[in-house]
C-alpha cells in the first residue's frame, strides 16, 4: 500500500530526522538565525548551497530579517551582491530568491533552535534535549506554551514530537494561506475529511470517541475541537503545578493520547492495519500505564472499568 505523504506530516518527519543530523532551526522574525550561516531554510546553510552568491555577497554576516526589505504587502528577499552577475551567477541568485519566496515565511514569533547535532557519536535525543535546554535560544523553548510540553513526564521523543507538532503548525497555517491548495490527504482513519493536524489529533470522529473515552476515565477536560483547544486543556493540567503523582499522570494524557493516535495512524498508513477507535483507546490507555510506570515512577496505575485509578 503507497500513499503518499502530506506535506504536514513530511515537514514534521524532516523536523525528527534533523533531530538527529545536525542544527536546525525553525524561522520565527528572523532575528536570531544567520542568514548565511545557519541551516533555516532546506538542509545546508544557504552559504554552502549558494557558494558563489555567497562570495559575492555584500552582506556575509547579519541575520535573517536583515535580507528583508521593503513595507507590510510589499516585502521581498534582497540579496545585494559586489558586481555585476554572470549568466550562471544570475541564475544562482534567482534560484535563491525562489528557494527563500517558496520556504521562508517570517513571523512574529520567536526564532528557536531545534536541535543542535552531533555528527560525533553518541548523540542521543537525550543529549539534544539537554542542548535545548542550555542553548541560547533558551527563552522560546520554555515560552509558556512550550513549558506544558518538555515539563511533563512522556518519553523525549513524543515530548519532541509534540514540540514539533506545535511548531510546525503556526508555519502551516501561514502556508495554507499562501498555496490555499487541496494538498491534504484524506484522513487515515475517518477517510471522510482531509488530514490537517486539527482534524486528526481532535476533530476526527474515531479520535473524538477517544478523548470521550479519556474524559469518562480521568474526570478530566480533555475535549476539545482544535489543536488550540488541546494545548489550552494541557496548560491547564501542567497549572495543577502540584507534584502529586496525580498531577504528573494528569499531564501525560494529552501526550499519551496524540502519540497513540500519530502511532495509530502510522500504522493505517505504513503497517496496512485497519483503522478503530478501541485500538487507539487501547493504545493510549497501554502508553499512560507504561509512562506511570517508567517514566513517573508510579506503580499500580490501571483503567479499571476504563476508569483511571491512581493509587
Ligand atoms: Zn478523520
Amino acid at each position: 500500500m503507497t500513499r503518499k505523504t502530506s506535506w504536514i506530516w513530511k515537514g514534521i518527519l524532516d523536523g525528527l530526522e534533523n533531530f538527529n543530523q545536525g542544527t536546525l532551526w525553525r524561522l520565527g522574525s528572523g532575528k536570531e538565525i544567520r542568514f548565511w550561516h545557519d541551516i533555516w531554510v532546506g538542509d545546508i546553510p544557504l552559504k554552502v548551497r549558494f557558494s558563489s552568491i555567497f562570495l559575492l555577497a555584500r552582506v556575509k554576516q547579519g541575520a535573517v530579517c536583515l535580507f528583508r526589505r521593503g513595507r507590510d504587502g510589499a516585502r521581498h528577499w534582497d540579496v545585494k551582491v559586489k558586481r555585476a552577475l554572470s549568466e550562471v551567477e544570475t541564475e544562482e541568485l534567482q534560484e535563491l530568491l525562489e528557494v527563500l519566496r517558496q520556504g521562508a515565511v517570517l513571523t512574529d514569533c520567536d526564532d528557536v533552535v531545534v536541535w543542535k547535532s552531533a555528527k560525533a557519536a553518541g548523540f542521543t535525543v537525550k543529549k539534544g534535549y539537554e542542548w535545548l535546554r542550555r542553548g541560547r535560544p533558551i527563552q522560546a523553548i520554555t515560552g509558556t506554551k512550550s513549558r506544558e510540553i518538555w515539563g511533563c513526564k512522556a518519553p523525549l521523543k513524543v515530548k519532541f514530537f509534540l514540540w514539533i507538532l506545535y511548531q510546525r503548525r503556526t508555519l502551516t497555517r501561514s502556508r495554507l494561506v499562501r498555496w490555499n491548495s487541496g494538498l491534504e490527504e484524506a484522513c487515515a482513519l475517518c477517510g471522510e475529511e482531509a488530514e490537517t493536524a486539527d482534524h486528526l489529533f481532535t476533530s476526527c470522529q474515531l479520535v473524538r470517541w477517544v478523548w470521550d473515552h479519556m474524559k469518562e476515565a480521568s474526570g478530566l477536560d480533555v475535549q476539545f475541537r482544535d489543536l488550540e483547544g488541546m494545548w489550552r486543556a494541557g496548560k491547564q493540567m501542567r497549572m495543577v503545578g502540584d507534584r502529586s503523582v496525580k498531577a504528573k499522570m494528569s499531564q501525560l494524557l494529552v501526550p499519551a493520547t496524540v502519540w497513540a493516535i500519530w502511532l495509530s495512524r502510522n500504522q493505517v498508513i505504513f503497517g496496512g492495519q485497519r483503522p478503530y477507535a478501541e485500538n487507539i483507546w487501547e493504545l493510549a490507555k497501554n502508553l499512560i500505564i507504561d509512562w506511570g510506570n517508567y517514566c513517573v515512577g508510579a506503580r499500580g496505575i490501571s483503567f479499571q472499568t476504563d476508569k483511571l485509578v491512581i493509587p
